[in-house]
Protein backbone atom coordinates (compact mmCIF):
# COMPACT_ATOMS: atom_id res chain seq x y z
CA UNK A 1 0.00 0.00 0.00
CA UNK A 2 2.82 2.53 0.59
CA UNK A 3 3.23 3.32 -3.30
CA UNK A 4 -0.54 3.77 -3.39
CA UNK A 5 0.06 6.60 -0.75
CA UNK A 6 3.46 8.13 -2.45
CA UNK A 7 1.06 8.06 -6.13
CA UNK A 8 -1.43 10.24 -3.99
CA UNK A 9 -0.16 14.16 -4.27
CA UNK A 10 -1.58 16.83 -2.16
CA UNK A 11 -4.08 19.94 -2.86
CA UNK A 12 -5.21 22.41 -1.81
CA UNK A 13 -7.31 24.90 -0.50
CA UNK A 14 -7.24 28.15 -3.01
CA UNK A 15 -4.86 30.53 -1.57
CA UNK A 16 -4.81 33.25 -3.96
CA UNK A 17 -6.86 36.57 -4.78
CA UNK A 18 -10.46 36.31 -5.57
CA UNK A 19 -9.84 37.92 -8.98
CA UNK A 20 -7.28 35.48 -9.50
CA UNK A 21 -9.42 32.65 -9.38
CA UNK A 22 -12.10 34.63 -11.78
CA UNK A 23 -9.22 35.46 -13.99
CA UNK A 24 -8.56 31.78 -14.48
CA UNK A 25 -12.03 31.06 -15.31
CA UNK A 26 -12.42 33.44 -17.84
CA UNK A 27 -9.20 32.89 -19.09
CA UNK A 28 -10.32 28.76 -20.07
CA UNK A 29 -13.87 30.40 -20.67
CA UNK A 30 -12.41 32.51 -23.30
CA UNK A 31 -9.97 30.01 -24.50
CA UNK A 32 -13.08 27.23 -24.90
CA UNK A 33 -14.95 29.85 -26.91
CA UNK A 34 -12.23 31.02 -29.22
CA UNK A 35 -11.08 27.24 -30.11
CA UNK A 36 -14.43 26.51 -30.22
CA UNK A 37 -13.95 22.92 -28.76
CA UNK A 38 -16.18 20.63 -28.96
CA UNK A 39 -17.92 19.29 -25.86
CA UNK A 40 -18.06 15.67 -25.67
CA UNK A 41 -21.46 14.09 -24.59
CA UNK A 42 -20.87 13.30 -21.10
CA UNK A 43 -19.38 17.44 -20.46
CA UNK A 44 -22.62 18.53 -22.26
CA UNK A 45 -24.68 16.07 -19.57
CA UNK A 46 -22.91 16.82 -16.73
CA UNK A 47 -23.48 21.02 -17.33
CA UNK A 48 -26.86 20.14 -18.29
CA UNK A 49 -27.82 17.71 -15.29
CA UNK A 50 -26.16 19.92 -12.34
CA UNK A 51 -26.43 23.45 -14.27
CA UNK A 52 -22.72 24.15 -13.95
CA UNK A 53 -19.80 25.24 -16.48
CA UNK A 54 -16.90 22.84 -17.40
CA UNK A 55 -13.99 24.84 -19.04
CA UNK A 56 -10.86 23.74 -20.05
CA UNK A 57 -9.86 20.55 -21.39
CA UNK A 58 -11.42 17.42 -20.47
CA UNK A 59 -10.97 14.63 -22.43
CA UNK A 60 -14.36 12.15 -23.34
CA UNK A 61 -12.96 9.89 -20.20
CA UNK A 62 -12.20 13.10 -17.98
CA UNK A 63 -15.58 13.83 -19.14
CA UNK A 64 -17.81 10.43 -18.44
CA UNK A 65 -15.48 10.01 -15.13
CA UNK A 66 -16.57 13.38 -13.75
CA UNK A 67 -20.23 12.23 -14.48
CA UNK A 68 -20.14 9.38 -12.13
CA UNK A 69 -18.42 11.02 -9.50
CA UNK A 70 -21.09 13.61 -9.32
CA UNK A 71 -23.57 10.69 -9.05
CA UNK A 72 -22.13 9.63 -6.29
CA UNK A 73 -23.01 12.46 -3.87
CA UNK A 74 -26.67 14.00 -3.39
CA UNK A 75 -28.00 15.81 -5.98
CA UNK A 76 -27.71 19.02 -4.23
CA UNK A 77 -23.96 18.84 -3.60
CA UNK A 78 -23.56 18.53 -7.22
CA UNK A 79 -25.79 21.47 -7.53
CA UNK A 80 -23.62 23.60 -5.38
CA UNK A 81 -21.06 23.44 -7.55
CA UNK A 82 -20.29 25.81 -10.47
CA UNK A 83 -17.64 25.15 -12.36
CA UNK A 84 -15.20 22.80 -13.16
CA UNK A 85 -12.29 23.46 -14.67
CA UNK A 86 -9.71 20.92 -16.41
CA UNK A 87 -6.42 23.12 -16.53
CA UNK A 88 -3.57 22.77 -18.47
CA UNK A 89 0.12 22.80 -16.25
CA UNK A 90 0.83 25.91 -17.56
CA UNK A 91 -2.26 27.94 -16.22
CA UNK A 92 -2.34 25.93 -13.52
CA UNK A 93 0.72 27.23 -12.59
CA UNK A 94 0.38 30.67 -12.64
CA UNK A 95 -2.31 30.34 -10.63
CA UNK A 96 -1.36 27.69 -7.76
CA UNK A 97 1.93 28.58 -6.25
CA UNK A 98 2.85 24.90 -4.90
CA UNK A 99 4.18 22.70 -7.12
CA UNK A 100 2.94 19.95 -5.64
CA UNK A 101 -1.30 20.59 -5.94
CA UNK A 102 -2.82 18.44 -8.20
CA UNK A 103 -6.44 20.06 -7.38
CA UNK A 104 -8.22 23.10 -5.66
CA UNK A 105 -11.46 24.19 -4.48
CA UNK A 106 -12.65 27.52 -4.39
CA UNK A 107 -15.43 29.01 -2.29
CA UNK A 108 -17.61 30.36 -4.53
CA UNK A 109 -17.71 26.42 -5.60
CA UNK A 110 -15.45 25.92 -8.08
CA UNK A 111 -13.68 22.99 -8.35
CA UNK A 112 -10.08 22.79 -10.59
CA UNK A 113 -8.03 19.62 -11.40
CA UNK A 114 -4.71 20.02 -13.29
CA UNK A 115 -3.70 18.10 -16.32
CA UNK A 116 0.07 17.62 -17.17
CA UNK A 117 -1.28 18.89 -20.75
CA UNK A 118 -4.62 18.94 -22.58
CA UNK A 119 -4.01 16.20 -24.30
CA UNK A 120 -2.61 14.15 -21.42
CA UNK A 121 -5.46 12.84 -18.97
CA UNK A 122 -5.29 12.57 -15.26
CA UNK A 123 -5.29 8.64 -14.72
CA UNK A 124 -8.25 7.37 -13.98
CA UNK A 125 -8.12 6.20 -9.95
CA UNK A 126 -6.30 9.32 -9.71
CA UNK A 127 -9.31 11.61 -11.10
CA UNK A 128 -12.03 9.78 -9.06
CA UNK A 129 -10.26 10.58 -6.07
CA UNK A 130 -9.15 14.08 -6.94
CA UNK A 131 -12.78 14.88 -7.21
CA UNK A 132 -14.20 13.06 -4.41
CA UNK A 133 -11.82 15.21 -2.60
CA UNK A 134 -12.66 18.43 -3.78
CA UNK A 135 -16.19 18.03 -3.84
CA UNK A 136 -16.26 16.81 0.16
CA UNK A 137 -14.60 20.48 0.47
CA UNK A 138 -17.13 22.42 -1.91
CA UNK A 139 -19.92 20.57 0.53
CA UNK A 140 -17.18 21.92 3.56
CA UNK A 141 -17.58 25.05 2.49
CA UNK A 142 -21.15 24.86 2.05
CA UNK A 143 -21.94 23.86 5.51
CA UNK A 144 -19.79 25.68 7.54
CA UNK A 145 -20.89 28.90 5.42
CA UNK A 146 -24.01 28.36 5.91
CA UNK A 147 -24.63 26.65 8.77
CA UNK A 148 -25.43 29.70 11.27
CA UNK A 149 -28.41 30.58 8.50
CA UNK A 150 -29.76 27.48 8.03
CA UNK A 151 -29.82 26.05 11.60
CA UNK A 152 -30.90 22.40 10.96
CA UNK A 153 -28.57 21.84 8.50
CA UNK A 154 -26.79 18.31 9.94
CA UNK A 155 -28.15 19.20 13.31
CA UNK A 156 -29.50 16.38 15.62
CA UNK A 157 -33.20 16.21 16.81
CA UNK A 158 -31.67 17.49 20.17
CA UNK A 159 -30.69 20.78 19.20
CA UNK A 160 -27.06 20.16 19.43
CA UNK A 161 -25.88 23.87 17.64
CA UNK A 162 -22.03 22.61 17.28
CA UNK A 163 -20.79 23.58 13.45
CA UNK A 164 -19.20 20.48 11.33
CA UNK A 165 -15.91 21.68 12.60
CA UNK A 166 -17.37 21.65 16.47
CA UNK A 167 -18.47 18.10 15.96
CA UNK A 168 -15.59 16.77 13.89
CA UNK A 169 -12.79 18.33 16.44
CA UNK A 170 -14.54 17.39 19.41
CA UNK A 171 -15.19 13.17 18.54
CA UNK A 172 -15.35 10.29 21.13
CA UNK A 173 -11.25 8.99 20.43
CA UNK A 174 -10.67 11.51 18.61
CA UNK A 175 -7.27 13.62 19.72
CA UNK A 176 -6.21 14.36 16.08
CA UNK A 177 -3.08 17.84 16.00
CA UNK A 178 -3.88 19.43 12.97
CA UNK A 179 0.07 20.70 12.26
CA UNK A 180 -0.46 22.23 8.73
CA UNK A 181 2.77 22.23 6.47
CA UNK A 182 4.57 20.20 8.43
CA UNK A 183 1.86 17.69 8.14
CA UNK A 184 5.08 16.37 5.26
CA UNK A 185 7.40 15.71 8.08
CA UNK A 186 5.03 12.82 9.32
CA UNK A 187 6.61 9.74 9.01
CA UNK A 188 3.12 7.49 9.60
CA UNK A 189 0.08 8.16 9.66
CA UNK A 190 -1.16 9.40 13.34
CA UNK A 191 -4.39 7.63 14.98
CA UNK A 192 -7.75 9.03 13.52
CA UNK A 193 -6.80 9.36 10.21
CA UNK A 194 -6.60 7.98 6.54
CA UNK A 195 -4.17 9.85 5.23
CA UNK A 196 -1.08 11.97 6.73
CA UNK A 197 -2.26 14.74 4.60
CA UNK A 198 -5.44 15.09 7.00
CA UNK A 199 -3.31 16.07 9.48
CA UNK A 200 -2.29 19.07 7.46
CA UNK A 201 -5.72 20.77 8.63
CA UNK A 202 -10.01 19.67 10.00
CA UNK A 203 -10.78 20.77 6.37
CA UNK A 204 -7.96 18.13 5.03
CA UNK A 205 -9.38 15.46 7.39
CA UNK A 206 -12.59 15.59 6.31
CA UNK A 207 -12.08 15.84 2.47
CA UNK A 208 -9.07 12.95 3.00
CA UNK A 209 -11.72 10.82 5.08
CA UNK A 210 -14.48 11.13 2.28
CA UNK A 211 -11.56 10.94 -0.40
CA UNK A 212 -11.47 6.91 1.16
CA UNK A 213 -14.71 6.13 2.08
CA UNK A 214 -17.05 6.69 -0.50
CA UNK A 215 -16.45 4.25 -2.78
CA UNK A 216 -19.59 4.76 -4.58
CA UNK A 217 -17.79 7.40 -6.50
CA UNK A 218 -15.33 4.82 -8.08
CA UNK A 219 -15.51 2.03 -10.84
CA UNK A 220 -15.58 -1.62 -10.58
CA UNK A 221 -11.99 -2.15 -12.03
CA UNK A 222 -10.80 0.14 -9.39
CA UNK A 223 -12.38 -1.83 -6.59
CA UNK A 224 -10.10 -4.17 -5.42
CA UNK A 225 -7.58 -0.77 -5.14
CA UNK A 226 -10.05 1.29 -3.30
CA UNK A 227 -11.46 -1.70 -0.88
CA UNK A 228 -7.87 -2.46 0.27
CA UNK A 229 -7.16 1.59 0.75
CA UNK A 230 -10.60 1.60 2.64
CA UNK A 231 -9.76 -1.50 4.76
CA UNK A 232 -5.54 -0.69 5.66
CA UNK A 233 -6.80 3.15 6.53
CA UNK A 234 -8.69 1.11 9.13
CA UNK A 235 -5.92 -1.24 10.63
CA UNK A 236 -4.79 0.25 13.89
CA UNK A 237 -5.72 0.84 17.91
CA UNK A 238 -8.86 0.53 19.28
CA UNK A 239 -8.91 4.51 19.78
CA UNK A 240 -8.22 4.94 16.20
CA UNK A 241 -10.88 2.61 15.20
CA UNK A 242 -13.32 4.54 17.09
CA UNK A 243 -12.30 7.25 16.13
CA UNK A 244 -13.17 6.66 12.20
CA UNK A 245 -16.29 4.67 13.34
CA UNK A 246 -17.24 8.16 14.88
CA UNK A 247 -16.18 10.10 11.99
CA UNK A 248 -18.31 7.47 9.56
CA UNK A 249 -20.97 8.82 11.16
CA UNK A 250 -21.03 12.00 11.35
CA UNK A 251 -19.85 12.03 7.55
CA UNK A 252 -23.06 10.07 7.56
CA UNK A 253 -24.75 12.85 8.91
CA UNK A 254 -23.45 15.90 7.17
CA UNK A 255 -24.38 13.97 4.37
CA UNK A 256 -20.97 13.44 2.69
CA UNK A 257 -21.82 9.70 1.96
CA UNK A 258 -25.40 8.26 2.32
CA UNK A 259 -26.35 5.44 4.49
CA UNK A 260 -25.97 2.83 2.34
CA UNK A 261 -22.33 3.57 1.64
CA UNK A 262 -21.51 4.29 5.46
CA UNK A 263 -22.79 0.90 6.74
CA UNK A 264 -20.78 -0.88 3.82
CA UNK A 265 -17.61 0.76 4.99
CA UNK A 266 -18.53 -0.85 8.17
CA UNK A 267 -18.43 -3.91 6.66
CA UNK A 268 -15.45 -3.74 4.84
CA UNK A 269 -13.95 -2.37 7.86
CA UNK A 270 -15.01 -5.12 9.89
CA UNK A 271 -14.35 -7.93 7.18
CA UNK A 272 -10.81 -9.53 7.06
CA UNK A 273 -11.07 -10.31 3.20
CA UNK A 274 -11.89 -7.03 1.96
CA UNK A 275 -11.96 -7.88 -1.35
CA UNK A 276 -13.61 -10.87 -1.19
CA UNK A 277 -15.99 -10.97 -4.46
CA UNK A 278 -19.18 -11.02 -2.17
CA UNK A 279 -18.44 -7.63 -1.30
CA UNK A 280 -17.12 -6.67 -4.39
CA UNK A 281 -20.48 -7.93 -5.86
CA UNK A 282 -22.30 -5.75 -3.22
CA UNK A 283 -20.65 -2.87 -3.90
CA UNK A 284 -21.15 -2.81 -6.97
CA UNK A 285 -24.91 -3.62 -6.95
CA UNK A 286 -25.02 -1.12 -4.55
CA UNK A 287 -23.25 1.75 -6.97
CA UNK A 288 -25.73 1.21 -9.21
CA UNK A 289 -28.65 1.69 -7.25
CA UNK A 290 -27.31 4.97 -5.56
CA UNK A 291 -26.22 6.23 -9.13
CA UNK A 292 -30.16 5.13 -10.20
CA UNK A 293 -31.58 6.70 -7.60
CA UNK A 294 -29.51 10.58 -7.84
CA UNK A 295 -30.55 10.00 -11.70
CA UNK A 296 -33.73 9.49 -11.07
CA UNK A 297 -34.07 12.84 -8.15
CA UNK A 298 -31.78 14.81 -10.14
CA UNK A 299 -34.85 14.37 -13.44
CA UNK A 300 -37.39 15.19 -10.94
CA UNK A 301 -36.23 18.57 -10.22
ZN1 LIG B 1 -7.98 19.11 0.20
Amino acid sequence: MLLLTLALANDAEYRGSDSDMIELRERLRLLDETQRREESKWERAVEHTWTLDIYGCPSNLEASITEEVMLAFAPDIGDSITSILFVETTYFREHVSSANTVAFAHYSNIVAVKKPTCSTPVQSYDLRTFLAHEIAHVRTFNIHNYQDLFPREGRSQTGDKRTLRQKWASLDSCSVTYVGDDWKKLTTTPDGLVRKYGAKTWMEDVATFVEVTNLIAYHAKLDDRALDRLHDAYQGNAQHKKCLQNKLEKANAFRFLDDETADLVREVWASSTPTSSALKTKLQSLRETIHARNREALKDR
